[in-house]
């Protein structure tokens, strides 16, 4: 596979370190750092839990350094599973006849986003399946996302919309851009080039370097914010991690910035898939909670990436080490926010999803823990994506920005869609961070938080 030098990864992965030379590495993390691929496959070769404990620390601090206290809240919206693809782990996979197919109309689509506004989500994540046409897929893909800006509660609207959808050509990624997305993610589900090749039959996605290139192309369209991935479960992680930042390394180097996100799906079971019940490379959660300690400190300014695919208690655990943005009550079925729904989410669902709980829960959960519930985009309408972007979260810049930011959002939530018990949590959570912000902050706050109480909404720095 393009980028992927698989031999090189088989000796990273015989590497071992002494419990000195992992000090060293950390030690190296504190000043936020990159770390090498050598020093990464030798966090990744630790066991004993003693210094896995160094390596969880050393992440809780690169997280709280560079991120502060907020999480950031998304929400998936789901508008097609058609898809003529056929990967052997996936519902919407087109061989699958169990699954019952729904593509949203623009008026559907405007109408879930509104369902999804009226809760307080501010962000979506747009999915769909892969028609085989790339023309009807970017003319949809764009009908979507202009359908989803201009759904609007009472005032509310959507910020951002990322997407996760097929890869295409840099002309059809001008006109996904210009639509006005925040972040293209798409995940290469493994870097094993023989596990692919094996696990995607038919359609436009049985080739791996294709896969790849949709990042390079996203790049040469102009959109800036990219994010990767790979599906937890289908080949060895500490392999799918090494292999992951060598593709990191290639794209720092050819267009001098990285991934905006990194996210880890772990495969979960899926109508009609027994291979996604019974996955050749399971980990424990323990295993997970390296993965995104070592990846939290192998790339420190990139953002780390939670579905509801995981289970509440370890959502939470990961939050400390690294998580940078979690989704919240999400349904991976077309039309699946539909209220009084009569659909059959177990038929037209792409996986089970684990975290089941409430916007409102997870803000309540994430207040409990000292988090900053946060539903801001004003990086991507300030114009500080891409290079931009990294040169203010490198020095861990970004934060003091965040912090405001990340505040007045959480304080429209409260104010506008929160339960009592959420609102009185928030309100304290909002005193005590307050107290240890820098004057400038505090004033530039308390002028939005004025701003709020007589019903002005959305500003940000
Ligand atoms: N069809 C596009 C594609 O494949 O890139 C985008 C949408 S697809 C629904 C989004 C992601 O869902 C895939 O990239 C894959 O990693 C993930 N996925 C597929 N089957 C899954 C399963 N059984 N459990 C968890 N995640 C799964
Ligand atoms: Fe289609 Fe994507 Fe599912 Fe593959 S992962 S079958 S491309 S929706």
């Amino acid at each position: 596979m393009k980028h992927i030098d698989e031999t090189k990864i088989d000796v990273l992965l015989k590497m071992e370190a002494t419990e000195k030379e992992i000090d060293d590495i950390l030690e190296k993390t504190k000043q936020l750092k990159r770390l090498s691929l050598e020093e990464s496959a030798k966090l990744l070769s630790v066991k004993g839990s003693s210094v896995l404990q160094k390596i969880y620390d050393a992440a809780s601090y690169v997280k709280d350094t560079i991120y502060g206290k907020r999480v950031v809240l998304f929400v998936p919206l789901y508008i097609s599973n058609f898809c003529a693809n056929s990967c052997l782990y996936c519902g919407f996979a087109s061989n699958n006849k169990l699954t019952a197919r729904k593509k949203l109309t623009f008026a559907e689509i405007k109408e879930q986003t509104e369902i999804l506004l009226k809760r307080g989500h501010k962000r979506i994540l747009m999915v769909a399946g892969e028609m085989a046409s790339s023309k009807e897929n970017i003319d949809y893909y764009v009908g979507a996302v202009k359908a989803i800006y201009s759904a609007d509660y009472e005032g509310s609207r959507i910020k951002r919309v990322n997407v996760n959808v097929a890869p295409m050509s840099i002309e059809n990624f001008k006109k996904l851009k210009e639509s006005g997305i925040g972040t293209y993610q798409i995940f290469q589900e493994t870097y094993h080039e023989a596990t692919y090749r094996k696990l995607h039959v038919a359609g436009a996605k049985v080739d791996p370097d294709d896969r790849l290139d949709a990042i390079d192309n996203a790049f040469k369209a102009g959109i800036d914010d990219v994010g990767i991935g790979y599906l937890v479960g289908l080949y060895r992680s500490n392999f799918e991690i090494l292999a992951m930042l060598m593709h990191i390394e290639y794209l720092e180097k050819t267009y001098d910035i990285g991934p905006h996100t990194i996210s880890i799906p772990r495969i979960e079971p899926a109508p009609g898939s027994s291979y996604a019940s019974k996955p050749e490379h399971p980990i424990t959660d323990e295993e997970f909670k390296k993965i995104v300690a070592v990846l939290r400190l192998s790339v420190p300014y990139t953002g780390i990436i939670m579905s509801t695919r995981e289970m509440a208690e370890l959502r939470d655990a990961l939050v400390n080490l690294g998580v940078s943005q979690i989704s919240a009550e999400s349904r991976v079925t077309p039309g699946g926010y539909e209220e009084n729904s009569v659909h059959n989410e177990k038929l037209e669902r792409q996986f089970s999803v684990n975290d089941q709980r409430s916007l409102n829960e997870i803000v309540k959960s994430l207040l409990l823990q000292g988090f900053i519930p946060s539903f801001c985009a004003a990086c991507y309408r300030k114009n500080r994506t891409g290079k931009h972007f990294m040169n203010l979260a490198k020095p861990g810049e970004i934060r003091r920005m965040c912090d405001i930011n990340a505040l007045v959002t959480l304080k429209e939530f409260l104010e506008d869609f929160a339960r009592a018990d959420v609102k009185e949590l928030g309100y304290k959570l909002i005193e005590e961070r307050k107290a240890v912000l820098d004057n400038t902050s505090i004033g530039i706050l308390e002028k939005f938080f004025r701003d709020i109480s007589i019903g002005v909404r959305d500003k940000y720095v």
